[in-house]
């Protein structure tokens, strides 16, 4: 039979089991973890304490019991806070915690009443609901996908609405003279609701841990790690979007691909560190003077390549021009000393039809040639090429 000990028992379970889950993110270091593996543990304490009705003192069994409740859910608060890097609030849900305190002390000790306590201890747990609601909604990270933020802030919701229910259905209905009212299908229905909260939330959470873990590898993926610039590969499929994007709209696309001059004299001078110094820079540089819808990637070793969408061959000539310039003079100092670089880039307009090697191979030969004509200087792509070797190449 379905008894408020069974409950209570299979709750403790799954919040050992959510602890267990918990524990093996703690290695992740992601913010938020900590707290939330805490909000389970007190959860299990809790519930043991519970367990303890009529054995242990009241003291134990109900005020301890339900304040190490309220810290759970201060706790899993505080770990969505963290999480989103947002404040945890840590004065207002301490407030909290000790108001409960005085309520559970008042309606135990002062005017002893199940209803009130039963109030208290749902009101607390539906108010923090709402605000963990509301913060997965207004802070949720910009860019990844709503899902894991929308389900785990409309599961509080949910929960927020039933622990408030409960409140009331006790202090409406509750009388003394029925002591079977704690046993009926009703109070164990929101019961169970009630007891659920943490280890579903906590399933929440680990979605989200998830997304946060899946956006840092993806980010891996993505960025150069030496430079922050766009990774080849990632470069290479946004390239090919343009492409997609530039046919279907006839609006103009152009690439340019950039190469430090004399590199390696740069890294026999002052080092591979001073190299290393030199590509950051020159990336933070090209970035800081490209607008956001350009890309900048890092094809390989010293050499760079810019996707500028909606320019045409005499804007990109401009751009690689003003990049030039900016490269020629800047000074990169470090702990190496400090050096000057220059470099060599070539342009290619996007041709209807062509495929993104075929552009990148127009890009790269005027690269050739600038290099061959001295470096230091920005060359479009003059070649021609026919239909057959455009596709041929791809
Ligand atoms: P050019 O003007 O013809 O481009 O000459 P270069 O010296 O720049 O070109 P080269 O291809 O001869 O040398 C490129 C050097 O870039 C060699 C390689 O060790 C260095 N390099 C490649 N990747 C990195 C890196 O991540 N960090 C550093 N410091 N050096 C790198
Ligand atoms: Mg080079
Ligand atoms: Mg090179």
């Amino acid at each position: 039979m379905l008894t408020p000990a069974s409950i209570l028992s299979t709750t403790a379970l799954l919040s050992l089991t959510m602890i267990l889950v918990l524990g093996s993110l703690l290695r992740t270091g992601m913010p938020g973890v900590r707290e939330w593996f805490a909000a389970n543990l007190a959860v299990v304490g809790a519930l043991l304490l519970l367990g303890l009705r009529g054995i242990a003192p009241d003291f134990i069994s109900i005020v301890v019991a339900n304040t190490l409740l309220a810290l759970a859910a201060a706790g899993y608060y505080a770990g969505c806070a963290r999480f989103l890097g947002r404040p945890p609030h840590l004065p207002r849900l301490t407030a909290g915690v000790v108001l409960l305190i005085l309520a559970l002390l008042t309606w135990r000790y002062i005017n002893d009443s199940i209803p009130m306590r039963v109030l208290a201890t749902t009101m607390f747990s539906s108010i923090v609901c709402v605000a963990v609601a509301v913060l997965l909604l207004r802070h949720r990270p910009a860019g990844r996908r709503r899902y894991n933020y929308w389900f785990a802030a409309g599961l509080a919701l949910v929960f927020a609405l039933c622990q408030a229910v409960r409140g009331l259905y006790f202090i409406l209905l509750y009388s003394p003279s029925d002591p079977l009212m704690l046993n009926s299908s009703w109070n164990m229905v929101l019961l169970i609701i009630g007891a659920v909260i943490m280890p579903t939330m906590t399933m929440a959470a680990v979605m989200m841990i998830h997304d946060a873990m899946l956006e840092v590898a993806e980010d891996a993926t993505n960025h150069d790690h030496l430079t922050g610039a766009l990774s080849r590969k990632h470069l290479e499929t946004l390239a090919r979007e343009q492409i997609v994007r530039a046919g279907k709209s006839g609006r103009s696309l152009s690439l340019l691909i950039i190469d430090l001059d004399h590199f390696k004299h740069i890294n026999d001078t002052h080092g591979h560190a001073g190299g290393d110094t030199v590509l950051r820079e020159f990336v933070r540089m090209t970035r800081s003077s490209l607008r956001d819808s350009d890309a900048l990637g890092r094809m390989g070793g010293e050499e760079f390549a810019v996707l500028l969408p909606d320019t045409d061959t005499v804007g990109a000539l401009r751009i690689a021009e003003r990049l030039r310039e900016q490269a020629k003079m800047q000074r990169v100092a470090g702990t190496f000393g400090e050096c000057s670089y220059s470099i060599s880039a070539g342009v290619a307009t996007w041709r209807a039809g062509e495929t993104f090697d075929h552009l990148s191979m127009r890009a790269d030969r005027a690269l050739y040639t600038a290099k061959s004509a001295g470096r230091n200087r920005v060359l479009p792509d003059d070649g021609v090429a026919t239909t057959e070797t455009m596709h041929a190449t791809s």
